[in-house]
């Protein structure tokens, strides 16, 4: 299931796609929108954006609202190219002179006014959304303070996206290793300093998998395992699918472990 960072660079592609060209077909058999959308054709699009897993592609005061679940996907084709026959079903289909942006599979769908986007339920609920390059270290401090958080464990709370919004099972490795904290333990026995660290852990490393295209070690690190035949899900982090292997950091062996039936890997001597 794609992370913040995949949703994030997805509305990216969409964004260089269609914003600022009209429309000229606009398609699609979602019953939330069949029909609904027709008079955007002519029309530009304004503006597309991610808020964690949803897309919002705004149109004049409508905003077009998709969250992919397990299975929806976002194709962007040249406008020529004729849509791939495969084993899923076209929910909307967006078309200008340049291209053709498809939303497949995807069963949460909705047509909303501008105004309604933040009171939606899934959107209202979000924390501050990390893979958001224009979320900072500031405001993810801040909602670390409140109150309903300090009793839950981090490694349940940092898939909670009420908490950080866009992080998922890779990211919450990896914020956990970079931060130095040990997974078992509370957000409210964690000090001041430790908050710091995880703060700023949070933004550092889920801005590096948006830029780097999912990768949260440095370029080099990548470059050095992938040059050593190390396969690339685990040359690009520093504990995700790294147990067994050395740590970059201190050379103790990361080790395995599982919450909530997902991966889960850290470092015992980096980690504390
Ligand atoms: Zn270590």
């Amino acid at each position: 299931m794609p992370e913040g960072p995949e949703i994030h660079r997805a509305a990216a592609q969409l964004r260089k796609a269609l914003v600022g060209r009209t429309l000229l077909s606009v398609g699609g058999e979602h019953p939330a929108t069949a029909g609904r959308l027709d008079g955007w054709v002519g029309r530009e699009v304004d503006a597309v954006e991610a808020r964690s897993k949803a897309m919002l592609i705004h149109v004049g005061e409508q905003v077009l609202y998709s969250h992919n679940q397990l299975y929806g996907r976002w194709t962007v084709n040249r406008a020529t190219t004729t849509p791939r026959n495969w084993k899923r079903s076209l929910r909307v289909e967006l078309v200008n002179d340049q291209h053709a942006c498809r939303l497949w599979s995807a069963s949460d769908v909705m047509l909303m006014d501008a105004w309604e986007v933040n009171g939606h339920p899934y959107i209202a609920q979000l924390g501050p959304d990390v893979a958001d390059l224009r979320t900072t270290v500031v405001e993810v401090r801040a909602h670390l303070e409140e109150a309903r958080f300090q009793r839950r464990g981090l490694a349940g709370l940092l898939l909670d996206q009420r908490f950080l919004a866009g992080v998922g099972n890779y990211l919450r490795s990896e914020i956990l290793f970079e931060a130095g904290v040990d997974p078992s333990r509370r957000l409210g026995h964690l000090n001041a300093a430790e908050k710091d660290a995880l703060a700023e852990a949070a933004v550092a490393i889920t801005h590096r998998a948006y830029l780097q295209k999912g990768v949260t070690v440095d370029q080099d690190t990548y470059d050095t395992m992938r040059g050593l035949g190390v396969a690339r899900r685990s040359a690009r982090h520093f504990v995700f699918h790294r147990d067994g292997m050395p740590c970059h950091r201190c050379q103790s062996t990361v080790v395995h472990g599982r919450v909530g039936g997902r991966r889960l890997d850290a470092c015992p001597t980096c980690q504390t």
